[in-house]
């Protein structure tokens, strides 16, 4: 099983919905599986969610489950066999059920004919088709002119880079999809085409009121998003550069720094991050990486993304166990050159409520470091402190005990951190004394080690961490 700090999201889908093979890519190094609902019916999540809960305990594992939500994602209705688009040609969108050619399409988006203006950008198939708005009826007729041409085909995405659409973030199907989200628990629930702080407020909301273990990944792909990204950093549990729809958003150029931007401002917050799409999209149907593939996802990781994703490689492609096989070369490579940005210099500033706390794990990642520890031990119990270890990017290994099962999954996506079961809450001596036989006894440190632990004292009050101990593993 992988010890690699940065972590690995695989996509299920039909290539890799059946057990063995899941079972192989865990084996092969991965920590988080996506359930991506713009392509799953709600039978096939459910089935897929016990998979992975049996892999677990078959593989006494705590592999977490990301529900990905798709959001107003906008698309073409059916489109006739061969309609290809022309340049300076007029396509018409319409809100009737036809079957679309070259010269008109239905366009799911209802309100398509209100929201767009004279000038707006249409783009079809991420991009690859380009339109210009000539006219709008305000009603349900669009016109558009044809700037970059090629095959118009069945149900592609369309995005909208100017035009601020009224569709709400969650809507009726992303609703459904996520009562079944949180009635099977799944830890992490990504929020596609967030636009503004309101969006994840609305969804933290409703998980709240729910009494649902998830927490919420905010995906960051519309230029909306990006300008407001400290106060969604802020209100997220985590972020994802989904960059399939961001190089459609914004111009392609754009994408490498807006993700550098981004990973920076998560490692501040302590919130994790990941990078999303096409890292590894040439494995979805060769045996082997490209070279400028490999770069990326070496770079990602050197940049201190807290874990980087796989999709079409792993939901459709034909080699699914393979393509996370070398996605976790990369990965252990980078980080045994040593090279991987793990300093933030960010100690706790403003004496908050969790002032203390903050103080403890940024000093134990300095102390852990100086002292040459082999390893980071907390307990807890919200997993407060392993997000917090997690983002000052320590040098040693994170071990995080707690008696909370879903916060030992939903820590799997977070760089560095390994989980532990434990329960007792005897006295703060009993309990150290138990972790640090339980990661000996695992083989995780040796005899003459130095470990660094935190905790909070008296630790059957279960409140926020407040100490910190250094100690030796003896014979
Ligand atoms: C993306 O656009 O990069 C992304 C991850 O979103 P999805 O795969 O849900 O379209």
């Amino acid at each position: 099983m992988s010890i690699n700090k940065a972590k690995i999201v695989a996509t299920l889908g039909p290539a890799s919905s059946d057990y063995k093979v899941m079972l192989a890519m865990v084996k092969a190094g991965v920590n988080v599986f996506r359930i991506n609902f713009s392509h799953s019916d709600h039978k096939t999540a459910e089935e897929n969610i016990k998979k992975v809960r049996k892999l677990n305990k078959e593989l006494d594992q705590n592999i977490a489950i990301l529900a990905d939500l798709q959001g107003p994602k906008l698309r073409i209705g059916e489109v006739e066999e061969g309609a290809v688009l022309k340049v300076d040609d007029e396509l018409t969108f319409t809100n009737k059920k036809v079957k679309g050619n070259a010269k008109q399409v239905f366009m799911t988006y209802q309100q398509f004919a209100s929201d767009v203006r004279v000038g707006d950008r249409i783009m079809i198939d991420d991009g690859k088709l380009l339109l210009e708005t000539v006219t709008s009826n305000g009603i349900d007729k669009v016109t558009a002119k044809v700037l970059q041409g090629g095959p118009l085909n069945s149900r592609k995405g369309v995005n909208l880079p100017n035009t601020r659409i009224s569709l709400p973030c969650l809507t009726e199907k992303d609703l459904a999809d996520l009562e079944v989200a949180m009635k099977n628990e799944v830890e992490w629930i990504g929020l596609s085409f967030v636009r503004n702080p309101k969006d994840v407020r609305q969804l933290k909301d409703i998980i709240a009121k729910n009494n649902a273990p998830c927490h919420v990944i905010s995906k960051i792909e519309k230029p909306e998003a990006v300008v407001e990204i400290d106060e969604i950093i802020e209100l997220s549990d985590a972020i994802m550069v989904a960059r399939g729809d961001l190089g459609v958003e914004v111009p392609m150029q754009g994408v490498p720094l807006i993700q550098k931007m981004i990973v920076n401002k998560c490692h501040l917050l302590s919130k994790p991050v990941v990078i999303a799409t096409q890292m590894m999209e040439s494995m979805i149907d060769s045996l082997t990486p490209t070279r400028a593939e490999v770069n990326d996802v070496a770079n990602s990781v050197l940049d201190g993304a807290d874990a980087v994703m796989l999709s079409g490689e792993t939901s459709v492609g034909k080699n699914p166990v393979q393509v996370v096989e070398a996605m976790s070369k990369i990965i252990a490579h980078v980080e045994e050159s040593g090279q991987i940005s793990t300093e933030t210099e960010n100690p706790p500033k403003y004496r908050n409520k969790r002032f203390i706390t903050d103080s403890i794990c940024y000093n134990a990642s300095k102390i852990a470091d100086q002292v040459g520890a082999s390893a980071i031990l907390t307990m807890t119990f919200s997993g407060y402190t392993a997000f917090k270890i997690s983002s000052h990017r320590p040098k040693t290994s994170i071990f995080m005990f707690t008696s909370n099962r879903s916060i030992l999954n939903t820590m799997s996506l977070l760089w560095g951190v390994q989980g532990f079961f434990y329960n007792k809450t005897v006295s703060t001596d009993d309990t150290f004394s138990d972790i640090k036989q339980i990661v000996k006894d695992k083989g995780l440190v040796s005899t003459g080690d130095l470990i660094v632990k935190i905790a909070s004292m008296p630790i059957e009050e279960m409140g926020m961490t407040n100490m910190l101990k250094i100690s030796q593993i003896d014979e």
